[in-house]
């Protein structure tokens, strides 16, 4: 069974997916992999320089803040860019899954509704916490502006349009009532696995 990790910037997906984890989950973390085939896949790359040009690259490494700044003003241009990216972590993430020996997997992922790439899962698990406290999270976690933060938040789904689609809420503010969260959520997802 694949089960879908999803939620806001600084909501505490990845907080969330090590407690998983810590249960034995196998978990996959997508935008961390999307990075890396970004990076290393030669068909990936081959085809965002064919889309961005050379300067998509700098010393090897992905020209992120070029990237941006086009996609930002094209959404022509993000969409063409999910095309190449979405259907490569998709395979990559599909043979991981085959190696896996547990009732479920995580696929943990920050836009799933946004992309409507729910049909993907078995089951969702949505991860929110109040936005001022997300904002708060990410400051302090990367050094982040508000301004930034609260870019990123207005690119992603309000948490309302995503809770009635999602199949399990975990609400992220006490860590301890959070642990607690994902562990009745595991032994449903057991049930429903078997
Ligand atoms: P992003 O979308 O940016 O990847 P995320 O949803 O994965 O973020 P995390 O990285 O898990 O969020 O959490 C953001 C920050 O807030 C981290 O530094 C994390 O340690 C902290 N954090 C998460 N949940 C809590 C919590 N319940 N109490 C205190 N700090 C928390």
């Amino acid at each position: 069974m694949i089960v879908g990790l999803t939620g806001g910037i600084g909501s505490g997906k990845t907080t969330v997916a090590k407690m998983f984890k810590a249960l034995g989950v196998p978990v996959y973390n997508s935008d961390k992999e999307a990075k890396r085939l970004m990076r290393s896949s030669k068909k990936v790359k081959k085809a965002i320089l064919q889309l961005f040009g050379d300067e998509a690259y700098l010393d090897k490494k992905l020209n992120k803040t070029y990237i941006s700044s086009k996609v930002f003003k094209d959404p022509n241009l993000l969409e063409q860019l999910n095309g190449i990216v979405h259907p490569a972590v998709r395979k990559h993430f599909l043979s991981w899954k085959s190696r896996q020996k547990s009732p479920y997997v995580i696929q943990e992922a920050a836009i799933i509704f946004e992309i409507g790439s729910q049909n993907n899962y078995d089951r969702i698990i949505l991860v929110t916490s109040p936005e001022s406290t997300r904002i708060q999270r990410v400051i302090d976690r990367d050094g982040s502006t508000r301004e930034k933060v609260l870019n990123r938040i207005n690119n992603q789904w309000p948490d309302e349009e995503k809770i009635v689609l999602a199949d399990f809420i975990v609400s992220n503010t006490d860590l301890e009532k959070t642990r607690n969260m994902v562990n009745d959520i595991h032994v449903q997802l057991l049930k429903i696995s078997n």
